[in-house]
């Protein structure tokens, strides 16, 4: 008979970790405590409306990755899924300044020294770093990687300023450019409050044609993993919240305890914060040195939420570059005065529109402060419908054609994220690779308790779908190893 697996959590790490186990003939049930899957990465219709809380920029849309594999394998991408080619990263707009991160980072580089040629310099050495850690991408993530080119080997000659550049906050960075609209652009170059040299990581795979989007977004992607983690046989429970993992006196998981019930099985793997299976799950009976560093260093180590509306336009005439990022008057949303703000049409993708109207949504970051300040508002629900009143105003008034044209169809930040997922502070992604916290990894494992596995974005820095789909990969492996060796030794006896 085969082996039980609980799984926790049906997020991307927990939905492929599932998947993974059922292709290695483990019988698996998922315990979700929403009524859908997706966890973060969630997508749903309101009103008629496609509504993706996720999918910016995935990781692993480029055929012949190690990571398209893994998407193919859960059906989260497949040949028949349409990908978006969207010709930039982001547009910023500043005062009459149009700048463009775009995929052809050649022409870029052309554009921004003619823009302002007295910052050859800085817009050398960011460009040199970029294409550097592109081709390095390509070269590491490519399944049939067989021999390092001249090419690479040339490129990496960049190494030392893209070593430097993990020392760097993006508005520090943007200090060696003169230019106002490009310090503007490389400050707010992407969401989150990750160091330069994520950014020109990202901008690098971007470049060379990865980080992509699924059309149909969110919601078509889920429900694709969904329905192969249910056709492989695997069962699904919805609304049901894992309240404690069971030990007995080995330190062995017995039973995983919804209300009064206990489920038992042979492993347990927790796809979710390892704070909160840590905390409430295990109930601090077993610390880890590592995550009581990072939460006690957790400004070096910040968090990276957001707050987000989503907005119903009438009529939106495909006129707003995707995305575009605009300089604003100062808006407080939680303890920040943001002067920017991530506008994101969803046009670009028929599924996104109803009844000839199309859906936009705006978007600040936020961190762990903002969390606890919103947390103790005293007022919150009135807080919350000032800042979505604040960050509309902001919007119409860049873009007047859309005045009484739009209409909120959802909205939330950090507080509604930590209520749905349980992620810490409402992070979005795990903890942050900034200028003073170095990358940290988690291999899943606390040694005192040999069944029980810990997978997800939280494992890694930076965090992201990429992380919870590969950290999942790596713990299947781990766990798959263990069996081995245990019936190796079982034949031996
Ligand atoms: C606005 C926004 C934009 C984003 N943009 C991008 C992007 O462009 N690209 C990208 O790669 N990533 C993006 N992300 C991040 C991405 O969504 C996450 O990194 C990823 O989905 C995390 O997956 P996970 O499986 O590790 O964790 P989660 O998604 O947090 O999954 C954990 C699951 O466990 C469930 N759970 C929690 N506690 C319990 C319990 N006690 N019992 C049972 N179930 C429980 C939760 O409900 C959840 O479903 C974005 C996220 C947001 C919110």
């Amino acid at each position: 008979m085969s082996k039980k697996i609980v799984v926790i959590g049906g997020g991307i790490a927990g939905l492929n970790a599932g998947i993974e186990l059922l292709q290695n003939g483990y019988d698996v049930s998922l315990y979700e405590k929403n009524p859908h899957v997706g966890g973060l990465c969630y997508g749903y219709f309101k009103d008629g409306y496609n509504i993706d809380t996720c999918l910016h920029w995935l990781m692993g849309t480029k055929k012949g990755t190690v990571i398209n594999k893994l998407w193919y394998n859960i059906d989260a991408l497949n040949d028949d899924v349409e990908i978006s080619q969207l010709p930039n990263f982001c547009t910023f707009i500043y005062g009459d300044v149009k700048v463009t991160f775009s995929r052809n980072i050649d022409e870029e580089e052309k554009r921004w020294l003619e823009l302002s040629p007295k910052d050859e310099k800085a817009i050398q050495s960011f460009f040199g770093c970029v294409r550097s850690l592109g081709k390095l991408w390509d070269y590491m993530q490519n399944i049939e990687r067989n021999k390092l080119s001249m090419d690479l080997i040339k490129n990496l000659s960049n190494s030392t300023k893209i070593l430097q550049a993990m020392k760097y906050t993006r508005e520090d960075y943007s200090k060696k450019f003169s230019h106002p609209a490009l310090r503007f652009a490389i400050k707010n170059a992407m969401t989150g409050y990750n160091n330069i040299f994520f950014f020109m990581q990202v901008y690098g795979l971007f470049s060379v044609n990865d980080g992509n989007v699924p059309m149909g977004g969110a919601y078509y992607m889920i429900e694709r993993i969904k329905n192969r983690f249910l056709s492989l046989g695997g069962k699904l429970y919805l609304n049901s919240k894992i309240d404690e993992l069971v030990l007995d006196k080995n330190n062995y998981v017995k039973a995983a305890r919804i209300n009064k019930e206990l489920v038992k099985a042979d492993y347990f793997i927790s796809a979710l914060d390892v704070n909160y299976t840590l905390r409430e799950l295990i109930n601090n009976r077993f610390h880890s040195k590592k995550y009581d560093y990072l939460n006690r260093n957790i400004n070096n180590y910040t968090i990276s939420s957001c707050f987000c509306v989503y907005l119903k336009v009438k009529g939106f005439k495909n006129d707003i570059d995707i995305p575009t990022n605009i300089k604003i008057k100062k808006v407080k949303v939680g303890t920040k005065h943001i002067d920017s703000l991530l506008i994101r049409p969803y046009a670009f993708d028929k599924t996104f529109d109803y009844k000839g109207d199309s859906v936009i949504s705006l978007f600040v970051d936020q961190d762990q402060d903002d969390y606890n300040y919103l947390k103790n508002h005293k007022n919150y629900n009135e807080e919350h419908q000032r800042i979505v009143v604040d960050l509309i105003k902001e919007f119409t008034q860049a873009y007047p054609q859309y005045k009484n044209k739009v209409e909120v169809l959802a909205s939330f930040g950090p507080l509604e994220l930590h209520e749905q997922t349980n992620t810490s502070y409402g992070s979005l992604q795990s903890y942050s690779l900034t200028d003073k916290g170095k990358f940290y990894s988690f291999n899943g494992k606390i040694r005192k308790i040999p069944n029980l596995y810990m997978c997800g974005q939280w494992n890694r820095s930076i965090g992201g779908t990429p992380t919870a789909l590969l950290t999942s990969h790596y713990i299947v492996e781990k766990l798959l190893r263990r069996e081995k060796y245990l019936s190796y030794f079982k034949k031996l006896k």
